[in-house]
């Protein structure tokens, strides 16, 4: 079993590093300098990368880390400059006993995946703590099938997303759903946890299910919230995660 331990990176990033024994891997290294700081504090070797999405505040530090490492295994999308051991949909590796599975989850980009191990999922910048990533290069079908996909897993599914948005998301999933108690409730225990300066992540999918509008679109409450803001009836989910998230983008 490894162990995960965020380390944080430009204003709200974190690099999440996986330790075993004296050995690492860190997920989206956007920036060098905090994370090898953390490494050499703790003695550790990176032995590995695991990259979601080509974004430079994911990638930003591949090359500096092959520098001080450079037997470190680079996993990710074909085409991202320093992988070395291409990864798609459906693959699969292991690190110390641990098996690791490979999910395609594109709409942030078309290129954006998720690692799976040990019932805990690496998801860069597709989910968010009570929210998702804008849909910069996919659609939002293509989004919001990528999010059915995670909310297929197991209700103990841990998340660790690359940016610390949750309080903001909880202040737009209010928004959707002003009723909504266990969004209030965890609204609670997070603005505590940054009160701390503490991550307000992992997070569970089951907390999601109940508190995250992206992987509510069917709710009726939800549904009733995007049809008055988008002034018509909405046909079905995709159309609903689609006003959910444009709606989104223009929330302050
Ligand atoms: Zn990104």
């Amino acid at each position: 079993m490894f162990t995960v331990t965020p380390v944080r990176a430009f204003a709200d990033n974190y690099i999440w590093v996986l330790r075993q024994d004296t050995g690492a891997l860190a997920v989206d290294p956007g920036d060098a300098a905090p994370l090898i700081a953390y490494l050499q504090h703790n003695r550790l070797a990176l032995q590995g990368i695991l990259l979601t999405h080509h974004h430079a505040d994911h990638t930003g530090g591949i090359a500096e880390l092959l520098r001080l490492w450079p037997q470190a295994t680079v996993y990710g999308p074909a085409g991202i400059p320093g992988v070395n051991e291409p990864v798609m949909d459906g693959s699969r590796f292991h690190w110390k006993g641990a098996q690791f599975e490979v999910m395609a989850v594109p709409g942030h980009t078309l290129d954006h995946l998720a690692y799976l191990a040990e019932g805990k999922l690496f998801c860069g910048d597709t989910l968010f703590g009570a929210g998702c990533g804008r849909v910069f290069e996919g659609t939002p079908a293509m989004m919001r099938d990528s999010l059915a996909k995670i909310a297929a897993l197991p209700d103990t599914t841990r998340f660790f997303p690359a940016h610390e948005y949750t309080l903001s998301n909880l202040r737009f999933a209010l928004a959707v759903e002003p009723d909504n108690e266990e969004i209030l409730l965890r609204q609670t225990v997070d603005q505590k946890q940054r009160a701390m300066e503490l991550p307000t992540l992992p997070t569970e999918l089951g907390l999601e299910k109940t508190t995250n509008p992206f992987l509510r679109c069917h709710v009726d409450s939800v549904k009733k919230s995007a049809e008055a803001k988008a002034g018509h009836a909405l046909a079905d989910e995709t159309e609903v995660f689609t006003v959910l998230r444009e709606w989104k983008n223009h929330f302050a």
